[in-house]
């Protein structure tokens, strides 16, 4: 596959054409965008001379200027779609696009598809329910535009949707890597072999899974596909994707700049562990400069196997910032407790709970499957996690189902 000149840029010509692109906006934004001109230096020299811009202040400007804040470039009359954050860390932002930022979502997406072997020739499937969140809609834009042959899969059960992928010979399925699995789950119920049906390309979004190995493996037996992880963010953009290595997920610095903030210091560097933090270079219309994403990540620069020097986040995104748990003085991302208990081909669904009973930290996890494992496991989150974790097994379709993220890592105070 020939790749793009933006993939393969060295560190001086990747910063000078995102520097470029990013400072002959500027001046339009001090004069147009009344958040940004409120924030924007005079002069920045350079992307470092900037402030980060943080979800917190884009959701108290959105509460000060009702209903869709002053980070608006443009005559409200411009903007043609509205698309809005889950809301699952406080109240839900409002985003608007243009006619020419939608445009720029659909050309973010054509990286993703192309690093997954996608093309016109496939029929893709969109396992989702079509609400406010942006992340499908732009999916099926830009797949749209590839020239593939789009299927919704909106306003459907799961057993339609099963049906639905049979009877239109889907090629390529997208949806959470948690929805994928229920699936299959519910193909099995009909007597339906996923393995068995033309899909043959997954593309993951939402969750870490696609990017964690025993998460991965599972789905890509189940449904008998390849699968790919996808990042991005409804305030953001369509940012990152998984290529033929399969070991993290590459930003497309084309569109997008990257940086990396070590939260203790406050420092931003170019690569290491810590929050990323995007810049968007498409959406002028409701931009974000330095962005602070609230996810946590292990970036890293080099050439990847599959010939990209775009910067990799190692394993995808790890998690929220906030999602990180201390058990005992020992940090743990639910992540990580997945990337162990989805190696056990016997585990169904799971669930796990971190309460405090008298200031100490217990871990608690409820896996469905036959009894007898629950050793096992906690003996592998010993081993690697250096924690110890309660195990129960219960029976098959006891613990909820999820279509979009799944929700289950819960803490409690006892
Ligand atoms: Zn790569």
């Amino acid at each position: 596959m020939a790749l793009e000149r933006f993939e393969v840029f060295g560190d001086a010509e990747r910063r000078r054409a995102q520097w470029a692109r990013l400072s002959a906006r500027l001046p339009e934004l001090q004069r147009d965008n009344p958040f940004y001109r409120a924030k924007l230096p005079n002069a920045a020299r350079d992307l470092r001379d900037l402030p980060f811009t943080t979800k917190s202040e884009l959701s108290e400007d959105q509460a000060a200027h009702p209903p869709f804040g002053s980070n608006l470039t443009y005559p409200i009359e411009r903007y043609v779609r509205l698309h809005q954050t889950s809301g699952t860390t406080g109240r839900p932002l409002r985003l608007l696009d243009t006619a020419e930022s939608w445009d720029w979502w659909r050309e973010c997406w054509q990286p993703i598809y192309r690093a997954a072997g996608v093309t016109a020739r496939d029929r893709v499937f969109f396992a989702f329910s079509f609400g406010p969140f942006v992340g499908f809609w732009s999916a099926f834009a830009g797949a749209e535009r590839l020239g593939a042959l789009c299927l919704t899969g909106g306003a459907m059960t799961t057993t339609e949707r099963v049906a639905a992928i049979m009877a239109t010979e889907a090629t390529v399925l997208m949806c959470t890597p948690t929805y994928a699995l229920r699936l299959a789950e519910a193909a099995r119920e009909e007597g339906i072999d996923l393995a068995r049906s033309a899909l043959r390309v997954s593309i993951h979004a939402g969750e870490p899974g696609a990017s964690i190995p025993a998460t991965r493996e599972r789905i890509e037996k189940e449904l008998g596909v390849e699968s790919f992880d996808h990042t991005g963010a409804t305030e953001v953009g369509a940012h990152g994707f998984s290529c033929s290595a399969r070991d993290g997920v590459h930003i497309n610095e084309s569109e997008f700049i990257a940086e990396v903030l070590d939260t203790r210091t406050g420092e931003a560097r170019d690569e290491g562990e810590g929050e990323l933090v995007l810049t968007n270079l498409g959406r002028w219309c409701m931009p974000v400069i330095r962005y602070r994403t609230g996810d946590r990540v292990t970036a890293v620069r080099g050439s990847c196997s599959c010939g990209r020097t775009l910067l990799k986040l190692a394993g995808g995104i790890a998690g929220r910032v906030d999602d990180m748990v201390t058990v005992r003085g020992v940090n743990v991302f639910p992540s990580s407790i997945e990337a162990i208990i989805r190696r056990f081909d016997e585990v169904g669904e799971y669930r796990v709970e971190l309460a405090t009973v008298r200031e100490m930290d217990e871990l608690h996890c409820t896996v469905e499957a036959p009894a007898g494992i629950a050793e096992r496991v906690a003996d592998a989150i010993h081993r690697e996690l250096g924690i110890r974790c309660k195990v129960e097994t219960v029976a098959s379709g006891t613990l909820p189902r999820f279509e979009m993220k799944a929700k289950r890592f819960h803490k409690t105070n006892v």
